[in-house]
C-alpha cells in the first residue's frame, strides 16, 4: 500500500516515532494509502531544515525565487491529470472539478506570487523636508502553514506560494484526511529546483502535529485555514506568544436574491454556489434569502435545476457531484438535516444518502444535494456551518429584512446579492457583514484582492498585497536630512 511520507529538507522521510494513519477513499470507504502520523519531533526536524535554509533563500534575488516558482507552476500544469486523479481519490470530489478548478488554481497561486514579488513596492515618506522615512520589508523566518481537506492542493499552495515567494521558508501541514497531492508537490518542488529545506511538509493529526507547529517557540507566523473552533484555539495560543496569525475560518454565507434579479442566472449560480464540491467550499452560499414575491417560483426552479446535477462515482469524467470527504462528515451532514426536519423544515429535494451505480462505490460517503425551507433564521441549523450539500431558503419582504437575516449569524465570510438595481447593489453590499460580497456572480476571483472573513470567519486577509504584507516584517528607517 502506498505510504505518504514527510518531505523534509528535500527528502521523503519516515516519521520519527514510526506511526501511520489510514487514508480513506471517500468514494469507496476503503483505506487506499497510509500517511505519516507525525508529532512534535517531526515538526522540530522540519523546523530545523527550514531554519537552516532561511539565510540563503531569503538572500536569493527575487527574480531567482520567482523563477523557481514559475518552474513549479509549469510542473503542476504538466502533472494536471495525475494530480487531479489523486485529489479526486483523496477527497471524493469529481475528477473534472479537480482538473478544472483545484489543480489549475494551485499552479496559478505560484505564478501569481512569483509575479507579485517582482512588482512589489514599499513605502516612502518625506517628513516636511526634515527627514525621509522608508519602510523595509523583510521575510519573517519560518512560517507555519496549516490547511483543510476541502480544496487540498489549492489552499495549501495559497499559503506556501506567498510565504516562500517573499523569502520565508516553511513548515506546512495539509489535512490528514487528504494528504496525497501535498506529497506529490514535494516531488515537483525538488524537480523545479526549490532548494532543500525551503518547503517542508509534515503529515499528521491536528493534535499532535498541527499543535506542535502552533506552539513551536521559533515559528513567528502562522497561516491557518480550517474550522472556527480550531481557529479560536490557535488565536489564543499563538496570541499569547504574539505570533503573527492569519485565520481563514468557517462560514454560513447568505445569497440574497431580489425580485428584479435575472432569475435564470440567479438559479444557475445558486445551484453551483450551493453544491459545487458537494457544498464543501467555505464560500458556498448555504443560506438563500429570496424576496417573498418570487420565493415559490425560485424554489421550484432551483429544485428542477438541482435534479439535473449528475451524481456519481467521482472518478468518472461525466460526474458533477461526488462523495463527501469522510464518514464523520457524512454523519455530520445527515444529523444536520435530521435536526432541520425536527425543527419543521420542508425538504424539497435530497435529504438522504445515495449510492452510485456499480459495485465500486457501495461503501462510499454519498449524500444527495438537498434544498429545504421553512426554518427560523435564528434556529441552530441556520446558525451553524454544515459544510455540505444542504441549502436552506428563507424569504424576506423588504431590503432591511434581507440585510438583517443575512447579518444574523456569527459568521461573515462571503455573500452574494442578485439584483438589476445598481444603486441597491452598492447600498446592500456596504451593509453586509462579510469579507467578500459578490454582486450577480459567485467565485469570480482576482488574486490581487484581499481575501478573508469578518466576525467569526477569520482574522486578517490573504491574497495579493495582504499576503505579501503578512509574510514580511516592516521596519521603518527614518533619516534626518
Ligand atoms: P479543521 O479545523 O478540523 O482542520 C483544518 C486543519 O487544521 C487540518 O490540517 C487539521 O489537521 C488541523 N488542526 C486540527 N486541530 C489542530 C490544532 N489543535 N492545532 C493545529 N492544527 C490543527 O477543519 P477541516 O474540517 O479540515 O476543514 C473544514 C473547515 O475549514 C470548515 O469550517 C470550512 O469553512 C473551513 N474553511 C475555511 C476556508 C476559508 O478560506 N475561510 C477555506 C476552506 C475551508
Amino acid at each position: 500500500m502506498h505510504e505518504i511520507r514527510n518531505y523534509i529538507n528535500g527528502e521523503f522521510v519516515e516519521p520519527q516515532a514510526g506511526g501511520l494513519l489510514d487514508v480513506y477513499e471517500p468514494a469507496t470507504g476503503k483505506v487506499y494509502a497510509k500517511c505519516s502520523a507525525s508529532d512534535a519531533q517531526d515538526v522540530e526536524l522540519a523546523y530545523q531544515a527550514a531554519a537552516s535554509a532561511f539565510p540563503d533563500w531569503s538572500g536569493t534575488p527575487a527574480s531567482e525565487r520567482a523563477g523557481v516558482l514559475y518552474a513549479l507552476a509549469d510542473l503542476i500544469d504538466r502533472e494536471l491529470d495525475s494530480l487531479a486523479i489523486a485529489e479526486s481519490r483523496d477527497s471524493g470530489k469529481p475528477v473534472s472539478v479537480a482538473r478544472t478548478v483545484d489543480i489549475p488554481r494551485a499552479a496559478a497561486n505560484f505564478r501569481f506570487f512569483a509575479g507579485a514579488i517582482l512588482h512589489s513596492e514599499s513605502g516612502f515618506h518625506d517628513t516636511d523636508g526634515q527627514a525621509i522615512n522608508y519602510t523595509l520589508r523583510k521575510p519573517r523566518g519560518v512560517a507555519g502553514l496549516i490547511s483543510p481537506w476541502n480544496l487540498p492542493l489549492y489552499l495549501l499552495t495559497w499559503k506556501i506560494a506567498p510565504a516562500i515567494a517573499t523569502g520565508n521558508t516553511c513548515v506546512a501541514k495539509p489535512s490528514e484526511v487528504t494528504p496525497m497531492t501535498a506529497s506529490m508537490l514535494g516531488e515537483l518542488a525538488t524537480e523545479a529546483g526549490l532548494p532543500a529545506g525551503v518547503m517542508n511538509i509534515v503529515h499528521g493529526l491536528g493534535d499532535p502535529c498541527g499543535k506542535a507547529i502552533i506552539e513551536h517557540p521559533n515559528i513567528p507566523a502562522i497561516s491557518f485555514t480550517g474550522s472556527t473552533g480550531v481557529g479560536q484555539w490557535i488565536g489564543k495560543t499563538a496570541g499569547a506568544k504574539l505570533k503573527r496569525v492569519s485565520l481563514e475560518l468557517g462560514g454560513k454565507n447568505p445569497n440574497i436574491i431580489f425580485a428584479d434579479a435575472d432569475l435564470d442566472d440567479a438559479v444557475e449560480t445558486a445551484c453551483r454556489a450551493g453544491f459545487s464540491n458537494q457544498g464543501q467550499i467555505c464560500l458556498c452560499g448555504s443560506r438563500i434569502i429570496v424576496e417573498a414575491s418570487i420565493a415559490d417560483e425560485f424554489v421550484a426552479r432551483l429544485v428542477e435545476r438541482v435534479g439535473k446535477i449528475k451524481l456519481g462515482d467521482p472518478s468518472e469524467v461525466q460526474t458533477e457531484f461526488g462523495a463527501l470527504v469522510s464518514s464523520e462528515h457524512h454523519a455530520k451532514v445527515t444529523s444536520a438535516v435530521h435536526k432541520a426536519r425536527e425543527l419543521g423544515a420542508e425538504i424539497h429535494c435530497g435529504g438522504e444518502s445515495f449510492t452510485p451505480d456499480g459495485a465500486r462505490c457501495g461503501g462510499g460517503y454519498f449524500y444527495k444535494p438537498t434544498v429545504m425551507s421553512g426554518l427560523d433564521p435564528t434556529c441552530e441549523v441556520e446558525q451553524s456551518e454544515i459544510f455540505g450539500p444542504v441549502v436552506s431558503v428563507t424569504s424576506f419582504k423588504c431590503e432591511e429584512q434581507a440585510i438583517e437575516i443575512a447579518n444574523g449569524t456569527d459568521y461573515g465570510l462571503a455573500s452574494m446579492i442578485w439584483t438589476s438595481d445598481v444603486s441597491r447593489a452598492h447600498r446592500v453590499a456596504a451593509q453586509i457583514e462579510a469579507g467578500i460580497v459578490w454582486v450577480n456572480c459567485w467565485m469570480l476571483r482576482d488574486l490581487r484582492t484581499p481575501f478573508g472573513g469578518a466576525k467569526e470567519s477569520g482574522v486578517g486577509r490573504e491574497g495579493g498585497t495582504e499576503a505579501l504584507r503578512f509574510f514580511t516584517e516592516p521596519k521603518n528607517v527614518c533619516v534626518k536630512l
